[in-house]
């Protein structure tokens, strides 16, 4: 049975990385939180089970592939049934699959555009109708500095996540009347599963690139997130978390 007088919110991808962090932060800020995650049952329960000590507002986490509009509106549903009306929506789920163009396999291409922007529909498309009867709701979504400034091996990702900034802007024209702001998230080189991959040779010009010289936490990008919640005036913005990178 759903408390009404808590907020909700749904973040995809939240089992790993940055969106884990959003979880915790978001539960710590007093939000009910669902999550969804693509494989990893026990990470998880791992993170309800941490939230709940940290007596933080309740987790709880379910499968979806965001690439599936269905399991999408599965996941809404579910949500809404635990938890109770979605005031907030932090699109998270992502993934790369690098390749220079000339070698890029068209799987590689599909599959990058299906999770990060299909998915990025999947999520808005199955949540902003209800926002809009409610007269209020926020939607972040995550971008990256490759959607804003291009990186070689990333055509893929990066139009992907340069999508997800233009779809983002659109809707927060498109629904800022019905009080609802949408706002992007462009993270740098975070420390995550996603850059754990990196050989040290590109990890070591990556930082040099970096003026802070070093990546960021996950921490850091979910408290940009956290902002972006409680912005009533900021909407159809891209804010960069990348210890000022310039790519
Ligand atoms: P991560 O690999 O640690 O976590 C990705 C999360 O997305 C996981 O929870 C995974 O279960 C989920 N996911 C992947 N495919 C999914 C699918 N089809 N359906 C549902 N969930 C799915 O990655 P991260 O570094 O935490 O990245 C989070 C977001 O931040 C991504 O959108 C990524 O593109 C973006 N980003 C990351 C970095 C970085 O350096 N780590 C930089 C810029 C942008």
């Amino acid at each position: 049975m759903s408390d009404t007088t808590r907020r909700v919110a749904l973040v995809s991808g939240g089992s790993r990385g940055i969106g884990r962090a959003t979880v915790l932060r978001l539960a710590q800020d007093g939000f009910d939180v669902a999550f969804c995650y693509r494989a990893d049952p026990d990470a998880a329960r791992a993170l309800e089970k941490e939230a709940a000590e940290l007596g933080a507002g309740r987790v709880v986490g379910r499968q979806a592939d965001v690439s599936d509009a269905d399991s999408v509106r599965e996941l809404v549903a579910f949500t809404q049934e635990q938890l109770g009306d979605i005031d907030v929506a932090v699109v998270c789920a992502g993934i790369t699959r690098d390749n220079p163009l000339v070698l890029m396999r068209d799987e590689e291409w599909h599959e990058v555009l299906d999770v990060n922007l299909d998915g990025t529909y999947h999520v808005c498309r199955s949540v902003v109708f209800e926002m809009m009867k409610r007269k209020s709701g926020c939607v972040v979504t995550v971008s990256s500095v490759a959607g804003v400034h291009g990186n070689a091996t990333q055509t893929n990702y990066a139009a992907s996540k340069a999508g997800i900034i233009g779809f983002t802007k659109s809707l927060a024209k498109e629904v800022g009347r019905y009080n609802i702001r949408a706002n992007v998230v462009a993270p740098g080189f975070i420390e995550t599963d996603m850059t754990a991959g990196l050989s040290d040779g590109v990890r070591k010009q990556a930082e040099k690139s970096i003026p802070l010289r070093r990546f960021g936490r996950p921490e850091e990008v979910a408290d940009m997130v956290a902002y972006l919640v409680r912005a009533d005036y900021v909407t159809g913005a891209v804010f960069q978390v990348d210890g000022g990178i310039v790519i």
